[in-house]
C-alpha cells in the first residue's frame, strides 16, 4: 500500500498509479478522509523496485502482510465499510440489519404472506428462486418465476429483496430484482462466480463456507472487491465440526475476529447454523451481543409444508416477538434497527 501526502495533487496519485500499472499489479485507489491510499496488489518484490518511496507527493510504502488484501482492515485504514441498501444502513456501528423471509419462494402467496408478516419488523427480504441443493433430486427452487414474485413482494412491502445466484447463466436475471445478490456457503470458492458477482453493480452478500476458514473467507471476498465492487456483507453461517448435535456449528468468535482483521460489514445466519426454530433466538441474540451487523433469518408462514428446511424456519406468528428480542439485545450495544 503506498500512502501518498495530505497534500499530494491528482497528477502525482496518477503518476504513482501509471507507474504501478507497468509492473502489471493490480491498482486501486482509496481516497480517505486525510490521505489517498493507494493499493497495489501483486507481486510486493516487483512493487519495492520501483523505488516509490522517492516519487513526489509519496509518504510512504507499506507492505500489506495478510493473504487478504482488498478485505483487509490495513487496507482500508481500518476505516469500517457502511453503505446503504436502499436507505438502510449496513455496516456502521450504530445500526443493525434484520434480513428475514422464506428459505425459498415456493409459491406467491407463501412469499407475499410471510413478506407482508415481516415487514414491519425487517429491514430486507430474503428468499431464493435459485436454490443449491446438496441432493440433484431436491426441490431448486421455482427459477425465473420466483423472481417476478419477489419482485412483487418489494414493490408491496417496500423491502429489499436478497436472493441467491447459483449459477453464471442466471446472472443477469439475478441482478434485475436482486438488492443484494447472495453467494451461498456451496459458492464461496466458486470464482468464476463471485467475479461476476462483483460485476453486476449490486451489494454481494458472501457466506462462508461449510469448511472454511476465515481467511478464506476474506480471501473469496477478494474476488469480489476487485471487480471494483467494494459493497460486501460477509456471513457466519455455521461450519462443519466433530459436532452434529446442531445442523452447523456457530462461529460466534469468527465476528469479533472479523471486525478486527476486515473493513466489511458482518451479519450472522442463526438459521442454518441450527437447523431447528428453538435455538435460532438464542443465537441471534448471540449474535447481535458479539457485535454482527445483522442477521440473516429463516420464516415461513407454515413450515410444516416446507420444501426446504422446515425444521429451522420461524413461525410468521413467532416473528413478531423474536424481533423485539433481538433488536432490543442490539440496542444493548449501541444498534437501532437499520430500517430505512
Ligand atoms: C440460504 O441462505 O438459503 C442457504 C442455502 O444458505 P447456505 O448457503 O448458508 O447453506
Ligand atoms: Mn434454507
Amino acid at each position: 500500500m503506498i500512502v501518498m501526502e495530505p497534500e499530494a495533487t491528482e497528477a502525482q496519485i496518477a503518476a504513482v498509479r501509471a507507474r504501478l500499472e507497468t509492473t502489471g499489479v493490480h491498482v486501486l485507489v482509496l481516497p480517505g478522509e486525510m490521505t489517498t491510499a493507494i493499493g497495489a496488489i501483486g507481486d510486493p518484490q516487483g512493487v519495492r523496485e520501483l523505488g516509490l518511496e522517492g516519487m513526489e507527493g509519496v509518504d510512504r510504502v507499506v507492505p500489506i502482510s495478510r493473504p487478504y488484501k482488498l478485505a483487509s482492515s490495513e487496507l482500508a485504514h481500518h476505516e469500517p465499510t457502511v453503505f446503504a441498501v436502499d436507505g438502510h444502513t449496513i455496516g456502521a456501528a450504530s445500526t443493525f440489519a434484520l434480513i428475514a423471509g422464506p428459505c425459498t419462494v415456493e409459491s406467491r402467496e407463501q412469499t407475499l404472506r410471510v413478506a407482508e408478516a415481516v415487514a414491519p419488523h425487517a429491514a430486507m427480504l430474503r428468499g431464493g428462486a435459485f436454490k443449491p441443493r446438496t441432493s440433484p433430486f431436491s426441490f431448486k427452487g421455482l427459477g425465473r418465476p420466483a423472481l417476478e414474485i419477489l419482485a412483487e413482494a418489494r414493490e408491496r412491502t417496500g423491502l429489499p429483496v436478497v436472493t441467491e445466484l447459483t449459477d453464471l447463466q442466471q446472472a443477469d436475471a439475478v441482478a434485475e430484482v436482486a438488492d443484494v445478490i447472495q453467494i451461498g456457503a456451496r459458492n464461496m470458492q466458486n470464482y468464476a462466480l463471485l467475479e461476476v458477482a462483483g460485476k453486476l453493480g449490486r451489494p454481494v452478500l458472501l457466506k462462508r463456507g461449510l469448511s472454511s476458514t476465515l481467511e478464506e473467507l476474506l480471501m473469496a471476498a477478494d474476488y469480489v472487491l476487485k471487480e471494483g465492487n467494494d459493497e460486501v456483507v460477509l456471513c457466519e453461517r455455521g461450519i462443519r465440526t466433530f459436532e452434529t448435535a446442531t445442523r452447523f456449528t456457530l462461529d460466534l468468535g469468527a465476528i469479533p475476529w472479523l471486525k478486527l482483521h476486515t473493513h466489511l460489514p458482518v451479519i450472522v445466519d442463526p438459521s442454518h447454523a441450527a437447523g431447528d426454530r428453538r435455538l435460532v433466538e438464542a443465537l441471534a441474540r448471540g449474535a447481535a451481543a458479539v457485535g454482527a451487523d445483522g442477521i440473516i433469518v429463516e420464516v415461513h408462514d407454515e413450515p410444516e409444508q416446507a420444501m426446504c428446511d422446515g425444521p429451522q424456519q420461524l413461525r410468521t406468528r413467532d416473528f413478531p416477538r423474536f424481533a423485539t428480542e433481538v433488536l432490543a439485545h442490539a440496542a444493548l450495544v449501541g444498534r437501532r434497527p437499520s430500517t430505512g
